[in-house]
């Protein structure tokens, strides 16, 4: 039986469009099947490879490739050396990990209010945030928006702060021209599926710095090293590593670096169709006045990975909810970025407040992720658009 829309009719896509999808060529199949014939699984030449290209995409001197975003910003969190009694500050609006990983350091996150517009972490507020104990700031280009960097990188210069980006969104844009991955002191990176090139599941992490970079290959792999340089006890048995801090097991393998190299040669042409379809729903919500569309700030270049479609809730008869359901009901599986991580009931339990960043609660209150991918045609963003027109069309005011 053919469903109906909640709103009645026939839904506007006869199948089910989600938020996000990867995009898997024959290429990639070959890249991968290659090694698995005859390459090293671990440890070998493509993770090498892959590095020098992300040093390449990104102007970073160093890059070190990591099983998640998460263990990328957990092994920052450790070479910025943060430990208990420190904070670091960071925004609400995304992923727990951005926050988690301070947790695991034993640090405590402090969370900056959001920019109303941009829904970047607001320069003013981590300004406000700044204590004696902070040492770092975590800034996370959302959406694949850069974060204002000119001014986060003088508030850290002045108080001699840590600047750790999140660009676990951001792999391809640019500031001032210039690629995200070269401009804070260490740039990590997300390749799960959902974002706009994977490895499966991988990471990285870009420094420009020798001594950040030494700091995170050896918390990739236990705090063991085969560098008699970095030993307490050198010596020339041809067996001996040394164990001089303590890591993890954070390693990608090489099968996974194949498939992200070959994903990063598509990375132009992502980049391009989600900045078309981007420019599409812009064109058509900025005519609706019931919608508020993301502002840019002139200096990114940004390639989008999130299309947040935000409502001007007094201007319609029902809740986000109710949109919400409204849009599964026409077949478009929208998903909500993010509940302010200090909502999240592990951070309630930590002492937590509602009510530290009215911008950031107010934004979440108002917000769900509308599909974009390489691989939606023009079509399937138009349908996505008169969905929307529907449901504003039915709750206007
Ligand atoms: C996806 C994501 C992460 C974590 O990356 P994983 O690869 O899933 O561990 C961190 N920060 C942000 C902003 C993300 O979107």
């Amino acid at each position: 039986m053919e469903k109906l829309a909640i709103l009645g009719g026939k839904p506007v896509r006869p199948a089910p469009i989600s938020y996000g999808r990867h995009y898997i060529d024959e290429d990639d199949i070959r890249a991968v099947t290659e090694v698995l014939r005859k390459g090293d699984l671990t440890c070998g030449p493509k993770i090498r490879e892959l590095e020098e290209k992300l040093c390449r995409i990104t102007g970073a001197r160093y890059c070190v490739a990591v099983s998640s975003g998460t263990a990328a910003l957990h092994i920052a969190a450790m070479a910025a050396q943060i430990g208990p009694g420190d904070e670091v500050i960071t925004t609400p609006i995304t992923f727990a990990a951005s926050a988690n990983c301070v947790l695991y350091c034993g640090g405590r996150p402090v969370f900056a209010d959001i920019d109303p517009a941009t829904y970047n972490i607001d320069p003013d507020s981590i300004r406000a945030c700044i204590t004696p104990r902070t040492r770092a700031v975590i800034a996370v280009d959302f959406t694949g928006q850069a974060v204002r960097l000119d001014e986060i990188r003088e508030i850290c210069r002045e108080h001699h702060l840590t600047l750790i980006e999140d660009a676990a969104h951001a792999i391809g844009t640019r500031y001032k021209g210039r690629p995200v991955g070269s401009l804070s002191d260490m740039t990590a990176f997300s390749f799960h599926p959902v974002k706009t090139v994977t490895a499966g599941e991988g990471g990285a992490v870009t420094t420009d710095s020798r001594e950040l970079y030494d700091r995170l290959v050896l918390a990739r792999s236990h705090g063991i090293t085969r560098d008699r340089s970095q030993m307490v006890h050198p010596t020339d048995d041809p067996w001996y590593n040394e164990q001089a801090g303590l890591g993890y097991n954070y390693r990608m393998t090489d099968f996974q670096a194949a498939l992200l190299i070959s994903q990063l040669d598509k990375l132009p042409l992502f980049s391009r169709r989600r900045g078309e379809i981007v420019r599409r729903y812009d064109r058509a919500f900025r005519a609706m006045p019931q919608i508020q569309v993301q502002e840019e700030i002139p200096e990114s270049d940004t390639t989008r990975h999130l299309y947040i479609l935000r409502l001007r809730s007094h201007t319609l008869r029902c809740s986000r909810r109710e949109f919400f359901d409204a849009l599964h009901g026409e077949n478009i599986y929208s998903q909500v970025h993010y509940l302010p991580v200090y909502w999240h009931s592990y951070y309630e339990s930590l002492g937590y407040p509602k009510g530290l960043c009215p911008n950031a609660e107010a934004y979440y209150r108002e917000v769900m992720s509308l599909p974009l991918f390489y691989s939606m045609t023009d079509g399937d963003a138009e349908s996505v658009i008169a969905a929307v027109k529907k449901i504003v069309d039915y709750y206007r005011k």
